[in-house]
C-alpha cells in the first residue's frame, strides 16, 4: 500500500501535476489543506484533489478563508489580496467541497490536521518545544501536519529532549516502527524551506515506512499565470526562492 501525503498545494497546478507524475503509481491520496489561496489555479487544483483524496482531506487556514470561514483582517495585505482573488475565481461547487471538509481526522495508526493537534488550523510545528506541546494531545503513533511549508519529521523523544529538527533530504526514508512521529510531508505548491522543489511524501503503513521526496517543476509557467492574473509580486518571486 502506497500513499501519497501532499500538502499547501495553493493553487500550483504546475506544481500538483509533476507530484503526481513523479509519485508514480499509488493506492491512495491524501491532502493536509490549503488546497487553495496564493497561486493562480484554484479551480483545477480543487477540482483534482477533490478527485483523488476522496476520503482523507482537511482544511487548511487558506481555505477557509477562501470560503468566508475566516476574517482577512488575520492575513496581510498581500495574503489578503490573493485570497479575495481566490474567492472570486471559484465556483458554489467548489465552495461546498471546501466546506464539507473537517479540520482532522484520526484513524488506529494516524492523526491527520493542517496546523496542529492542539490548534488544527492555526498552529505552525516548526521546533520541538510546539512539537512537545503537542505530542501528548494525540493518541496515535504518527501525526500528519502541513501548514508550515517546511518538510520535516519530529521524533516524540528528540522533541521532549528539545533537539532540533532535521532538515530532510530527498528519497530520506524514516522507519516509523519505532517512537511516536509529527511528519510534515512539506508544501506542493510554496515551498519555504530554501528548497524550491515541490515536496510531498510517500507513506507506506504496513511496511511502516515514509519518505520525504522533492521535484523540481516548471515554476516560471506558474509565474507567468500568476502575472496574467495580476497576483501580488511578492508571491510570484518567493517561489523561485523557496521561501
Ligand atoms: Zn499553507
Amino acid at each position: 500500500m502506497r500513499i501519497l501525503i501532499i500538502s499547501d498545494v495553493h493553487a500550483n497546478l504546475p506544481a500538483l501535476q509533476r507530484v503526481l507524475e513523479d509519485a508514480g503509481e499509488v493506492d491512495e491520496v491524501w491532502s493536509l489543506g490549503d488546497i487553495v489561496g496564493y497561486g493562480p489555479n484554484p479551480r483545477e487544483c480543487v477540482e483534482i484533489v477533490r478527485t483523488i483524496a476522496p476520503s482523507i482531506s482537511i482544511i487548511g487556514n487558506h481555505d477557509w478563508a477562501a470560503i468566508g470561514r475566516l476574517s482577512l483582517e488575520d492575513f496581510n495585505p498581500v495574503a489578503r489580496f490573493a485570497s479575495y482573488w481566490t474567492t472570486m475565481q471559484l465556483g458554489a461547487e467548489h465552495l461546498r467541497y471546501l466546506e464539507s471538509l473537517p479540520n482532522r481526522m484520526i484513524d488506529q495508526d494516524w492523526t491527520v490536521v493542517h496546523g496542529s493537534p492542539r490548534h488544527p488550523i492555526w498552529e505552525y510545528v516548526y521546533n520541538a518545544r510546539i512539537a512537545a506541546l503537542n505530542f501528548p494531545l494525540f493518541d496515535t503513533r504518527v501525526c500528519f501536519v502541513g501548514h508550515t511549508h517546511v518538510q520535516l519529521y519530529i521524533r516524540e523523544e528528540e522533541a521532549m529532549a528539545n533537539v532540533t529538527p532535521r532538515h530532510t533530504v530527498d528519497r530520506e526514508s524514516i522507519d516509523l516502527s519505532e517512537g511516536r512521529f509529527i511528519i510534515n510531508p512539506g508544501s506542493v505548491g510554496q515551498p519555504r524551506d530554501g528548497d524550491n522543489r515541490a515536496a510531498f511524501a510517500i507513506y507506506e503503513p504496513k511496511r511502516n515506512r515514509l519518505t520525504f521526496r522533492r521535484v523540481a517543476y516548471p515554476i516560471e509557467e506558474t509565474q507567468e499565470q500568476m502575472r496574467e492574473q495580476g497576483l501580488p509580486e511578492s508571491l510570484i518571486n518567493r517561489l523561485a526562492h523557496g521561501i
